[in-house]
């Protein structure tokens, strides 16, 4: 039999090279040689949590809005797709590329515009990482009002466009809310100018909240007008062990009390995710706290308060053990627990799920979990952390095979009880590629057929981010 492999792959690649390097000298006449990669220019780069996402092997890094729009209107000529990036942290596939799209880097457009200290709000380009913008505004005594593990890399404009929650969401909600304004590039190449700077602006339909949470597949967002908060000064860390989680809510709602709405953060952690990064890390000295059921972080300024409430916690039985951080060292101690990835280490075929749980359904929903994946199989281990404050729950189902070969089984276990409870299948890490089967089986009908028409409307030939959210 004739054997066709070897002629087949060097034609397919020599085509897309022979299109690629056409557009080449099209992309540096809009953006400037330096202002265009190709091959292992673009493969240099760290391809972030997604190995896929550099596999488009062609890659422009534009200044302004003005390249940003004349480039889009050139892929929309020769309908070339493009994928926007960020700091490619995201975590659902969302900014994965392939062979024959266009990666929109958007590193080089970086600025802080203008900070007001008066008015609390920020103008920031959106390839701004968030720690970069939060050290600038600090200086002002503001805050962002929003944290995540990824903040030395994630951007204003990937975070906006998978609207990131993260660990402060409980208080000032996620980037939905700390967006005022927005300016963003359209399929067709037109600019949406509007980067209002007040709370209160009723103008008919809240366009830009369409492309918050858009994945970039409706446009790309250049700046935005943020919403600042006072910065409350630096944290104090206690971890507290506890053997209910009904307890560790009952404890959050009164610090926040306590602390008249102040309190910063409130992480849950299970006790086998406290157990496996522990002993990843060697911080034996940690090891009593996953002998209970659930270990939760709070933070909060005032070490006085946060010792009280803690104290007077463990008298009442509330929790069952408790450390209050004396120095910044073991802070990042406790921090590099909850944040790091030792589980996904240890089991890396295991399955993720992000979803919320209205805090007074979360211990049951937890429990009944758990108890239902024992039953579909006893080897299944259920591990989570979370944003305990807004009922946000990364969980992890593994075992010592690959669990993903289980994914309808675990996930109809997952999603079976969420919207009785009144929770939501998808929290805070966007849709991408790898939530699409949860979003067509878990959406009501209707949403979902808007949103293909918004999608159409909007982008009718496709070039944003294919493939991406809807599919
Ligand atoms: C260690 C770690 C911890 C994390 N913790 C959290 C957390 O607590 N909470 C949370 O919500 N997320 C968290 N994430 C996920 C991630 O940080 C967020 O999804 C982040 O918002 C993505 O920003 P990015 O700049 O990296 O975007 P990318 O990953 O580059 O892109 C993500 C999506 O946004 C689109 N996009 C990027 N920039 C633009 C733009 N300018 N215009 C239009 N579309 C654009 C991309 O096309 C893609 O669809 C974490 C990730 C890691 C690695």
């Amino acid at each position: 039999m004739e054997d066709n492999s070897q002629a087949a792959v060097p034609y397919r690649v020599l085509k897309v090279q022979v299109t690629m390097d056409h557009h080449i000298d099209s992309l540096t006449a809009i953006l400037g040689a330096g202002g265009v990669k190709s091959g292992t220019s673009v493969t240099a780069y760290d391809p972030g949590f997604d190995g896929g996402n550099l596999s488009a092997g062609l890659a422009v890094l534009p200044h302004t809005t003005q390249q940003i729009s004349d480039l889009v209107r050139y892929c929309q000529s020769v309908r070339l797709s493009l994928v926007p990036q960020g700091g490619r942290t995201g975590l659902s596939g969302a900014a994965r590329s392939t062979e024959g799209q266009l990666i929109l880097m958007m590193q080089a457009m970086a600025n802080i515009i203008a900070i007001d200290a008066v008015s609390h709000t920020v103008i920031v380009e959106a390839g701004c990482t968030l720690e970069a913008l939060e050290m600038a505004v600090r200086q002002h005594g503001l805050t962002c009002g929003i944290d995540l593990g990824a903040r030395g890399t994630a951007t204003i404009g990937g975070m906006i466009a998978t609207n990131a929650g993260g660990q402060e969401a409980f208080r000032f909600g996620p980037m939905r809310q700390r967006v005022l304004g927005l300016e963003v590039v359209l399929p067709d190449g037109r600019v949406m100018g509007d980067l209002t700077q007040v709370i209160k602006a009723n103008g008919g339909y809240d366009v830009k909240q369409l492309f918050i949470g858009s994945e970039g597949t409706l446009g790309i967002i250049t700046r935005a007008c943020l919403r600042l908060a006072p910065y409350e000064g630096q944290a104090i860390t206690g971890l507290v062990a506890i053997d209910s989680l009904d307890n560790a809510i009952r404890l959050f709602r009164r610090l926040e009390a306590q602390t008249k709405g102040r309190l910063l953060r409130a992480e849950l952690m299970s006790a086998g995710h406290v157990q496996v990064s522990v002993k990843d890390h060697g911080e034996v000295a940690l090891g009593r706290f996953a002998q209970h059921k659930d270990c939760v972080i709070f933070e909060f300024t005032d070490p006085v308060v946060l010792e009280e409430e803690l104290g007077q916690a463990l008298e009442e039985g509330l929790i069952a053990d408790a450390l209050i951080c004396k120095n910044e060292k073991e802070r990042a101690t406790i921090w590099k627990i909850r944040e790091d990835w030792a589980v996904d280490r240890a089991f890396p075929d295991g399955l993720w799920f992000d979803i919320s749980v209205p805090l007074a359904s979360l211990k049951r929903y937890i429990d009944g979990l758990s108890v239902r994946l024992k039953s579909l199989n006893p080897a299944f281990q259920l591990f989570h952390i979370g944003h305990m404050g807004d009922g946000n729950l990364h969980i992890t189902v593994n075992a010592e095979f690959p669990v993903s070969d289980h994914y309808q089984a675990v996930s109809k276990l997952v999603y079976e009880d969420l919207a009785t409870y009144g929770g939501f299948f998808s929290a805070e890490h966007g849709i991408g590629l790898e939530k699409q089967d949860a979003l067509r089986d878990q959406s009501d009908p209707v949403r979902l057929a808007l949103m293909q028409e918004i999608k159409r409307l909007i982008d009718p030939m496709g070039i944003m981010n294919p493939g991406k959210v809807l599919g």
